[in-house]
């Protein structure tokens, strides 16, 4: 009986085993993006600006809140290839809210209906030194947002400020930030260059740039989310 006993035990295990390999297998695969009840995994992505505010603005006239929309817009399209359901907080050039202040109460209200997993809000800076370039991640001063924030921020540091920039060397810059406290997951803002600076600006006028920086930016955010 012990030994009957014994045997049992080590098939459950096993059986046990081989279901836990095939839920991993499973995640690894093309249901990847999805949660444990088989949801599809969610990301807020937040277009910076808009309307009455557009930003920051470039030598040439170009306005932040246009370039973080269009590359809002490629990285939606990139997180959707791999498998994640998108939520946009603006598709369209002009602000959500009649007041600066509405239109931030508006994209919280959208965050939290979204209940995400993560929070990218795309954003274009502006400094007083004209020389500083590359990519830049924010996230919230609660921590949440700390790991992805510096996975994501190691990952532009390769893929992009090392190739484009002399900064390879960002770490990722923790802030009391409005949009990355709307919900509890991690949140983050990527500034995705220096308006202040010519050559980032170049470089953000061009669709191939913009859309570099969008796969970038989606294949950190699907590592963080298993896919
Ligand atoms: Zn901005």
């Amino acid at each position: 009986m012990t030994t009957i006993f014994i045997k049992r035990s080590v098939l459950l295990v096993l059986v046990a085993a081989f279901t836990a390999i095939a839920v991993v297998a499973t995640s690894c695969g093309i249901a990847a993006a999805t949660t444990m009840r088989g949801q599809p995994k969610v990301v807020v992505v937040d277009a910076g600006h808009g309307g009455m505010d557009g930003g920051v603005v470039g030598s040439s006239g170009v306005k932040e809140s246009d370039l973080n929309l269009l590359i809002a817009k490629e990285l939606q399209r990139q997180l959707e290839n791999g498998g994640i359901k998108v939520v946009m907080t603006r598709t369209g050039e002009g602000a959500i809210g009649a007041t600066k202040k509405q239109d931030m109460q508006n994209r919280k209200k959208i965050i939290v209906e979204a209940q995400p997993d993560v929070v990218v809000s795309v954003h274009i800076n502006k400094f007083s030194s004209t020389k500083r370039r590359g990519v830049q991640v924010f996230y919230d001063d609660t921590g949440i947002g700390k790991y992805f924030a510096e996975h994501l921020q190691n990952t532009v540091n390769q893929a992009l400020n090392s190739k484009y920039t002399s900064r390879s060397d960002y770490v990722a810059i923790k802030g009391d930030l409005f949009i990355t406290k709307c919900y509890s997951c991690p949140s983050v803002i990527v500034e995705c260059g220096f308006l202040s600076n010519a050559e980032d600006e170049k470089l953000l006028l061009t669709a191939a740039y913009r859309q570099e920086v969008a796969e970038v930016i989606a294949g950190a955010c699907l590592d963080i989310l298993g896919a």
